[in-house]
């Protein structure tokens, strides 16, 4: 069984940089927002002078007018659990209420217990008898909202997910720190890369990256810690 997450763009607009640039310029512009959309330059680099003065200056509204979506799949209940915890961004994800598993379910192995032979063993045993005993509890009659109950944190899941630039952004900005869980750094990276927009890359970075600092207890040593007072 493959234990990566699987992630596709779905969607995106054509004119991610016109859409950010229309909305930065009209703030600023006595020109309308038709005027400059359809005035914009051909030259991306004139639009990103603009864009990346207004982002760095914190005014975020700009960035909110682009959505994109991802079909992500093959990871673990327990990272959508914490993806989901993201409250400006959309979800569609796989039920277990209306989906009932069929035999051995599909499930992930952290890398930590995957390298190990002798606990993996354990750790695939132990996915059987739950296997065993959700079926048992389907064959009893029991609907698969309740049997689902036995399922773990490993089941796999899969799910549409949508969200604004900014939100996206915010994402990478805290799930790719290094202290963030493994699995969700690493489906956030794919989201990243499935994305492919040079101009976003100094964005989509672990938070410190734009902070400039570490604001976790410990820095990983990507860059330095806080430097606390007294
Ligand atoms: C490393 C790590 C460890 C974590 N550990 C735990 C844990 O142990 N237990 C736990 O429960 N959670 C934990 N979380 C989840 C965390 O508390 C947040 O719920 C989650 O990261 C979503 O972040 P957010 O609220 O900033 O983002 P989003 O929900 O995506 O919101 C984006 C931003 O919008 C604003 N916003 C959104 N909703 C509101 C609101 N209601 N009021 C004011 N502003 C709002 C905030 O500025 C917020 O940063 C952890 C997260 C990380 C990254």
């Amino acid at each position: 069984m493959n234990n990566k997450p699987v992630v596709t763009l779905i969607s995106k607009p054509e004119n991610m940089l016109k859409t950010v640039y229309t909305a930065c310029r009209t703030c600023y512009s006595a020109d309308s927002p038709e005027q400059i959309y359809t005035a914009a330059p051909d030259d991306d680099a004139k639009m990103l002078k603009l864009i990346e003065r207004v982002i760095s200056s914190g005014h975020y509204s700009t960035i909110e007018h682009v959505q994109v979506s991802f079909a992500v799949s093959n990871v673990s209940r327990a990272l959508t659990h914490q993806l989901v915890r993201h409250r400006h961004a959309s979800f569609s994800q796989k039920s277990q209420r209306y989906v009932k598993e069929k035999g051995q379910f599909d499930y992930i192995i952290p890398p930590t217990i995957e390298r190990d032979p002798a606990l993996k063993e354990k750790f695939t045993v132990f996915m059987e008898q739950i296997a065993a005993q959700y079926q048992e509890f389907i064959d009893a009659g029991i609907p698969a909202e309740d049997a689902r109950f036995v399922l773990p944190n490993a089941a796999a899941s899969s799910l549409v997910v949508s969200m604004n630039l900014r939100e996206l952004i915010h994402i990478a900005n805290l799930r790719l720190c290094t202290r963030a869980q493994y699995e969700i750094r690493l489906m956030t990276k794919l989201m990243c890369d499935a994305l492919d927009e040079k101009w976003l890359e100094p964005y989509l970075v672990p938070k410190c990256k734009r902070l400039g600092f570490c604001d976790e207890d410990k820095s990983c040593g990507l860059v330095p810690g806080r430097v606390h007072a007294g």
